[in-house]
């Protein structure tokens, strides 16, 4: 985005108020069609801001799912012969319609997952150019001629694997299926995506702007519905040939087995509990406020947010002291409101896994520093917190925390921090602060994880592979990786007669 069109778009952000608290109504797109679906049943949407009901979000049948399965089974024949500059055409198109309306799909977004208006909106137009990258890249999935020890001339082609079921959560709205729409559309395939049915809004709205832009009915369908249910169907009809999937561990597992029963390859973008090495001889003030900035983004519900900080004993009570006062000045708030820092936990179980996890660590011998507590106000609100001195048997250190908290230990020997770091399943993000080039490249050869940064927490990039090592899933999303799992290879040997 040029900055005149960034400045565009923050006029077009000032017109949406906080006042505006109008909120779509949600259906499915099957087969070229806006529908409700055959079941007649529905589940609220709730906005975790106010717990107020937003709206409602239909659930699919079998029948519905049917319905967008064999309709992907139609579009997928029509966009893998669809020209590749027709195609790519098309989701440039879909690309500028989203950052046209990335002020009304950011209000969306915050309305029902709280996350900060900016917050959102970035993440609007971001994924737009997500979806340019993939879709210029797919232009060049290039085979190869290979020299042929006979009279065949030999060759390899790369095809669209053929329809995807996708499965994607709440924490993302419009960064989680778009990272699969966008592959998938881009490498030739269609898709039947289950967003998530607490941020429906904004996976309509996303999926507007595609239908504006000239998608073939057919080729992308968004669906609802009881997830389990769903998953079950779509993993074993014969029309899926790919499973991706964003979400839990335990869930990724079950999806995983389901899709092994089936010989049915899939793509796992799972959890993670990121440690942070502080070695001995970083800034500590500079890295706890690098820290306590990813820390508290989209408060804390990010699969690579830092959530384990193993700092130097030497530089322990400086960073504390830093990432304390960091954490205090989280203006923490409605998203819709000027200034607000930090949103509320996008839903009731967050809510209450934090305070479990604080009263877990605290009654294990954990001091709190700083927060710990829902905040008394509708809504789910829960304060930034810091707790210090945790034991490594304090359900933090090794369940996935998924929300604002920050446990910090100390070490003292640069191998004992990283065989904290690897001890767990867990293996997608991870992060250093060290002024010494031999010591970042000790951590990034030591780390066990994908998705590594050195003296700062980098976000993902569109030109480059984010995803995990051990329980953290695998396949890659973003980066030229990105499209692999969704093309599949054609060995061709043509003897010349
Ligand atoms: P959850 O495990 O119940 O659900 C996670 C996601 O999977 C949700 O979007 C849900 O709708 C979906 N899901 C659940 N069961 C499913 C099934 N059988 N088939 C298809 N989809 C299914 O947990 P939750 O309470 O929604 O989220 C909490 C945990 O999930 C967090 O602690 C975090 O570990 C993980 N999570 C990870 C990511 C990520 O980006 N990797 C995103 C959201 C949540």
């Amino acid at each position: 985005m040029t900055s005149a069109e960034a400045a565009r778009t923050d006029d077009r952000v000032d017109a949406a108020t906080d006042a505006d608290r109008s909120y779509p109504r949600i259906q499915m797109y099957v087969a070229g069609e806006w529908t409700d679906g055959s079941r007649g049943k529905t589940v609220p949407v709730v906005n975790p801001a106010t717990g107020e009901t937003l709206g409602d979000v239909p659930l699919a049948t079998t029948d519905d799912l049917d319905v967008a399965l064999a309709a992907a089974d139609e579009g997928f024949r029509v966009w893998r012969d669809t020209p590749i500059a027709q195609r790519t055409a098309i989701l440039h198109r879909a690309a500028d319609l989203l950052v046209e309306r990335s002020a009304e799909v950011g209000r969306i977004m915050t309305l029902e997952q709280g996350k900060p208006l900016p917050e959102a909106r970035g993440e609007a137009s971001r994924v737009a150019g997500g979806l340019r990258w993939h879709a210029d890249d797919a232009r060049r999935a290039y085979g190869r001629i290979i020299p042929s020890a006979d009279d065949t001339v030999l060759s390899v082609r790369t095809v669209p694997v053929g329809p995807v079921a996708a499965f994607t959560p709440w924490n993302f709205p419009a960064g989680s299926p778009m990272r699969k729409i966008a592959a998938a559309l881009s490498a030739g395939c269609s898709i039947v995506i289950k967003a998530s049915e607490e941020t429906p809004g904004t996976a309509c709205a996303l999926v507007q702007c595609f239908v504006d832009a000239g998608v073939p009915a057919g080729v992308l369908n968004l669906v609802f519905g009881e997830p389990a249910e769903v998953s079950a169907h779509l993993i074993d009809s014969p029309v899926t040939r790919l499973v991706a999937f964003t979400g839990s561990v335990p869930v990724g597992k079950l999806l995983a087995a389901a899709a092994g029963a089936q010989m049915k390859p899939c793509l796992m973008e799972l959890g993670g509990h990121a440690p942070v090495i502080v070695a001995p001889d970083a800034d500590p003030v500079y890295a706890a406020r690098k820290a306590a900035a990813a820390k508290f983004v989209n408060a804390g519900q990010v699969c690579t947010s830092p959530s384990r900080f193993l700092v130097h004993a030497s530089l322990h009570d400086a960073f504390v002291d830093e990432l304390v006062t960091a954490a205090e000045q989280v203006v923490v708030g409605d998203g819709l409101e000027d200034g607000v820092g930090m949103g509320p936990l996008a839903n009731g179980r967050r809510l209450s896994a934090m305070e479990r996890l604080v009263g877990d660590a605290v009654d294990a011998g954990a001091t709190l520093r700083t927060g710990g507590h829902r905040i008394d106000r509708p809504g789910y609100f829960f304060e930034p917190t810091v707790l210090t001195d945790v034991p490594a048997s304090a359900a933090v250190m090794t369940e996935e925390p998924f929300g604002p908290i920050a446990p910090v230990v100390s070490y003292t020997d640069l191998d004992e921090a990283l065989a904290i770091a690897n001890a767990l399943p867990y293996g997608l993000a991870a992060y250093g602060f060290t002024r010494s080039s031999a010591t970042a490249e000790r951590m990034v050869r030591g780390f066990e994880a994908g998705i590594l940064s050195i003296n700062h927490c980098g976000g993902s990039v569109h030109e480059a592979p984010s995803g995990g090592f051990k329980d953290s899933g695998f396949g890659r999303e973003g980066g030229p990786e990105g499209l692999d799992g969704y093309l599949v290879t054609k060995r061709v040997s043509h003897l010349l007669v």
